[in-house]
């Protein structure tokens, strides 16, 4: 059985296990859930847990340096979540479109707008591009 690497604050949605196993037959998800320091400390967790696929739920910086070192043989996989309310109006944990498989309500925090966002698709990230010209 191929162990799957997880390495979001998230837990695994009931909808994203299945598309896991779907894709990629009976794995163990080991999650990991801890803030971590650096690309290299996911690299190298990712190694001991000897995994060929891992999502990852990280700043962009971050993912860019893990996607780029080429020697480690994991795939990194990017969940797709889109959000379920354009207009940002969810009511929050009361909202009637909420569906427990494949979905996530992130409470308003410091008056922000609550975020509802609806598992889509697990997309293989191939390369992160910062396109950088002099200020
Ligand atoms: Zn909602």
């Amino acid at each position: 059985m191929k162990n799957v690497g997880w390495f979001s604050r998230n837990t695994p949605l009931p909808a994203q296990l299945r598309e896991l196993e779907q894709k990629l037959g009976k794995c163990t998800v080991l999650e990991y859930k801890q803030m971590f320091g650096s690309a290299a400390d996911v690299i190298a967790l990712a190694k001991k847990w000897k995994v060929e696929h891992a999502v990852i739920v990280a700043p962009m910086s971050m993912i860019a340096k893990v996607v780029e070192v080429k020697d480690t043989g994991v795939t990194w996989l990017w969940a797709r979540m889109d959000p379920v309310h354009p207009d940002r109006s969810c009511p929050g944990s009361s909202c009637g479109e909420f569906n427990a498989d494949r979905d996530v309500i992130v409470p308003n925090s410091r008056g922000g707008s609550t975020r509802h966002h609806r598992f889509v698709l697990f997309n293989v990230i191939k390369r992160i591009d910062m396109i950088l010209e002099p200020f």
